[in-house]
């Protein structure tokens, strides 16, 4: 599997390139975003710093400012709408031993064995804490796996009717057709284990074409269960570096 690693994310105050390592120094001193900032009208709120990223692929990440009285809930609909959404799975912040999850069995027939266990209607600043990372989970069956840490808070404020601002995101890492080894493969053969990347081409002149096939969407849930990419045309970002 052939990718690229240089400079893989994206900084969207001044729209240059960094790596991962280098986009958290590069947000604390990058000038578009301390004008962004300076310029910002309107009332006042604490706002936190998430960084957000698939903890077994180090391509995917995201760097958010979310609004402190947003709850989780709001930040499980994001995680949703940029990232994971394909047909409506349970999710759930796991913070220690405290679980937080989209539903709730009322009625639980054993009994919960979670030690703690909230729906999602709890605060950002109440539930997540400070510089540690926590689970994030999609789907209990084929489960999509996030870590989410906060590592820094300001006050400021947000654009009317926001709560969520991206930072910085990874560009689509560049995978190669395992079949012809030249063109950037845009398929996930979901029945191949390995050597599963297609370019277009051999994508659709595959056997197993109408059925076998997703998209190779730039998200860590790329080629799971049915997903597809978002639908949200300002989370689409699908660039390459
Ligand atoms: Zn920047
Ligand atoms: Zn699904
Ligand atoms: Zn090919």
């Amino acid at each position: 599997m052939a990718k690229t690693t240089s400079l893989p994310g994206y900084c969207f105050s001044c729209e240059k390139p960094y790596d991962k390592r280098g986009m958290g120094r590069h947000l604390k001193t990058c000038a578009a975003r301390k004008d962004a900032i300076v310029a910002e009208y309107g009332s006042k709120t604490r706002i936190f710093h998430l960084r957000i990223e698939d903890p077994y692929e180090s391509a995917y990440w995201l760097d958010i400012e979310i609004a402190a009285n947003s709850t989780l809930a709001e930040l499980d609909q994001f995680l949703r709408d940029i990232w994971l959404e394909c047909c409506g799975h349970l999710s759930q912040f796991v913070v220690g031993e405290t679980y937080y999850s989209s539903y709730i069995d009322p009625d639980p027939f054993f009994g919960s064995w979670k030690t703690e266990e909230y729906d999602l209607h709890v605060a950002i600043g109440k539930a997540i804490p400070f510089n540690k990372k926590i689970r994030y989970e999609y789907d209990f069956g084929s489960t999509t796996e996030l870590s989410v840490k906060m590592i820094a808070e300001r006050e400021g404020s947000f654009p009317r009717g926001k709560k969520i601002r991206i930072l910085s995101r990874n560009f689509s890492p560049l995978y190669i057709c395992s079949i012809c080894g030249e063109e950037p493969a845009q398929w996930l053969n979901v029945f191949e284990y390995e050597n599963n990347f297609y370019c277009d081409r051999h994508a659709k002149e595959h056997d197993e074409w109408d059925e076998g096939f997703l998209p190779l969407s730039n998200s860590p849930r790329a080629g799971v269960c049915g997903y597809e990419g978002t639908e949200i045309k300002e989370y689409a970002f699908e660039k390459f570096v």
